[in-house]
């Protein structure tokens, strides 16, 4: 990795870009994964690279959600896999739930990479290598699943998904967890819980309120996911982006 001084102003994104070419170098993120990130990172800029309200109450949710899940799984693709790959097997272990390699443009030598990375951080269950099922709606490469994986999930944990898939998940009466910076994206639509928050940030954050909230009860959580208005979070999260434009806007005149 090359060399990002911790005084540059542009520190953490410029890391995360570090982390991303060095996917690609090492087999595990596609290309196509660089584009994604750029997109990413202009509307994280948009939301002034923070995590938001709205994004918090959409962890808040998420983290409810996992808690109660009966068969939770969390998908790792090859972004997630360049950008969160200790974060993601955390996760995991701490919810006691497989991880499962999902990536759009699918090599065997790729999934295999990742699931072996995963393996390699501490990973319990790692499906993905030997897909034995297929999601309705999909074509055949993009609907491979395994079974007691995704396919047979009830809380699927999909950070970077695509909005197709997303919505074949959806349909197969999955709740789905996402992380997507672009509120207005089919994912983000899609989705039961939309957390539009940078991976980078969420997935430590959903780490933290996994441990703060394992101890409450269940009553708890089910009143909180019950409260929860996924649309109203989007709506919420596209405002802190006209309010943050709008403060740097205004702060061209000053
Ligand atoms: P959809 O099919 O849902 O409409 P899309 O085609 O707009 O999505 P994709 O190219 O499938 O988007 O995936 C890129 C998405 O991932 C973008 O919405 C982008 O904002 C989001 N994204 C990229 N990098 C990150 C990141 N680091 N954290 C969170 N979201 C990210």
């Amino acid at each position: 990795m090359s060399e990002v001084p911790r005084t540059h102003p542009r520190y953490a994104s410029l890391m995360t870009r570090e982390k991303l070419v060095e996917g690609v170098g090492r087999g595990i993120t596609g290309l196509n994964g660089l584009i994604a990130q750029g997109r990413g990172e202009a509307l994280d800029y948009l939301i002034g690279e923070v995590t938001t309200a709205p994004a918090m109450e959409a962890e808040r949710a998420a983290a409810a959600m996992l808690l109660l899940a009966e068969g939770p799984v969390l998908s790792v693709n090859g972004n997630a896999a360049a950008l969160v790959p200790k974060e993601m097997v955390a996760l995991a272990n701490k919810i006691g739930a497989p991880l499962e390699v999902n990536i759009f443009y699918r090599t065997e030598e790729r999934v295999k990479k990742i699931a072996d990375l995963l393996r390699g951080l501490g990973a319990g269950t790692v499906y993905g290598d030997e897909p034995d099922a297929q999601i309705p709606g999909l074509d055949h490469a993009r609907a491979k699943a395994a079974r007691g994986g995704i396919y047979d999930a009830d809380v699927v944990f999909v950070p970077l998904e695509d909005g197709d898939r997303c919505e074949a998940l959806v349909k197969m009466g999955k709740r789905v967890i996402t992380v997507d910076l672009n509120p207005l994206s089919r994912t983000a639509r899609t989705s039961t819980v939309t957390i539009v928050d940078n991976v980078v940030r969420a997935l430590p954050n959903l780490i933290s309120l996994v441990d703060e909230m394992a101890g409450q009860d269940e009553a708890e959580l089910r009143r909180l996911l019950e409260g929860y208005d996924n649309r109203a979070v989007l709506r919420r999260s596209v405002e802190e982006m006209i309010s943050h434009l709008t403060h740097q806007f205004s702060a061209l005149d000053g």
